[in-house]
């Protein structure tokens, strides 16, 4: 589960991070009340499941109450690459004197955590890593055993930061250490770790990851805001599951229904291998009917920029002419005309293969080939 911002500083709070004052709103007026009570400048922050909001225009400094509340209006009920703003977090605003990079993420390789600095915060990690690699460091210690302090200290001596920097950095890389075993972190990111005129490291930006099945989620759920766990989710994904479908989004343009989440995985991994960019994963499980494909074909549409479909189902108890039944009916209501191709096989699959043709739609018998056509035709 990901975690919005407002969520994620919670958890980092109970650590004994520092992080700014401020709370959440869902209304223009709620904001310039929360920026009256905090009084001075304050940042007015878009809680969106999306990375890069103050370059796309979701984070605000106001000077003041009423101009905090104009910004509000204009954020509220707006999209923020693709996500809808319903709610914003409004911070006092702090002097930044440098930005901090901070993260402790699950290296599943390594089958273990790695604490990655870099003095060089505020910007995309993925850009230094490309532009300065020299200016990321790195210590991953063995999850048994824990953080230990030579590696606290080799990660700062050799990042090069002020000698007054390094004892509010040590601290903040034992918490940040602390708050990814205590709550059962995957990730746990802080950009920027900001450093104040005062001299302290403040939490000004967050992106926190939980693994929903580790033991630590029912104290992860207890400090979150009563029912608001959804608020993770991408709109899609919170649909689907209002549906019943077991929806991921993914970062790539080809959209993908199958049945079964191992079979919808290998698709992924085929289409991968094959040089295609899934846009998601989408399960219609086992016995699905017309009706609910023809669902899951209409989410996996609405989502912008995708260049094809490729559906992938083996009919087993679901029976391929009820599939292609549903998706020819999908796709007579749908105003897609996204180059689509649908691998069908199994149970009653000639009938299924006959349905689609006698309505123009491409049906390929293996997952290699149908994979091969949708590249071609999305390339
Ligand atoms: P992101 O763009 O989604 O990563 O959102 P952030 O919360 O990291 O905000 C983006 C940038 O806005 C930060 O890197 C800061 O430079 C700036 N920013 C955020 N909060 C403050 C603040 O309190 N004071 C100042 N001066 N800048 C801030
Ligand atoms: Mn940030």
């Amino acid at each position: 589960m990901r975690l919005l911002e407002y969520e994620g500083r919670l958890l980092l709070g109970e650590v004994d991070l520092a992080i700014p004052e401020g709370e959440v709103a869902t209304s223009p007026e709620e904001v310039r009340s929360i920026a009256e009570e905090l009084g001075g400048d304050v940042v007015v922050k878009a809680q969106v499941p999306v990375g890069g909001r103050g370059k796309a225009g979701g984070i605000k400094i106001a000077g003041d109450p009423p101009q905090a509340e104009v910004f509000a209006s204009e954020l509220l009920g707006s999209r923020l690459k693709g996500e809808e703003i319903s709610r914003l977090l409004v911070v006092e605003a702090v002097e930044i004197i440098s930005e901090f990079y901070l993260s402790v993420i699950l290296d599943r390789e390594r089958k273990g955590p790695v604490i990655i600095f870099s003095p060089e915060g505020g910007v995309d990690i993925e850009k230094v890593a490309e532009e300065d690699p020299e200016k990321i460091f790195k210590v991953t210690p063995d999850p048994l055993i824990g953080l230990q302090p030579f590696m606290i200290r080799e990660i700062i001596y050799k990042s090069g930061v002020d000698s007054g920097v390094f004892k509010p950095l040590y601290k903040a890389l034992e918490k940040i250490y602390s708050a990814y075993e205590r709550f059962g972190a995957t990730l746990v990111e802080i950009n920027p770790l900001a450093l104040t005129s005062a001299g302290e490291l403040i939490v000004l930006d967050s992106k926190v990851k939980i693994d929903d099945d580790s033991r630590s989620m029912e104290k992860v759920e207890k400090l979150l805001p009563g029912g608001e766990k959804t608020g993770s989710k991408s709109e899609l994904e919170r649909r689907a599951e209002e549906i019943g479908l077991q929806y991921v989004e993914l970062d790539g343009e080809i959209g993908v229904i199958g049945n079964g989440a191992g079979l919808v995985m290998s698709t992924l991994d085929v289409l991968s291998q094959k040089g295609g960019n899934p846009a998601n994963f989408l399960d219609v499980g086992g016995g699905a009917d017309a009706e609910l494909v023809k669902d899951a074909f209409e989410l996996v549409t609405s989502k912008p920029g995708l260049s094809g479909i490729f559906i992938n189902i083996f009919g087993g108890i679901t029976r391929c002419d009820e599939i292609a039944k549903g998706l020819v009916e999908a796709l007579s209501d749908s105003r897609s005309d996204l180059p689509l191709i649908v691998r069908l096989t199994g149970t009653n699959k000639k009938d299924g293969r006959k349905i689609l043709r006698e309505h123009g739609i491409t049906a390929a018998s293996t997952l290699d080939e149908g994979a091969d056509q949708i590249i071609k035709l999305t390339n």
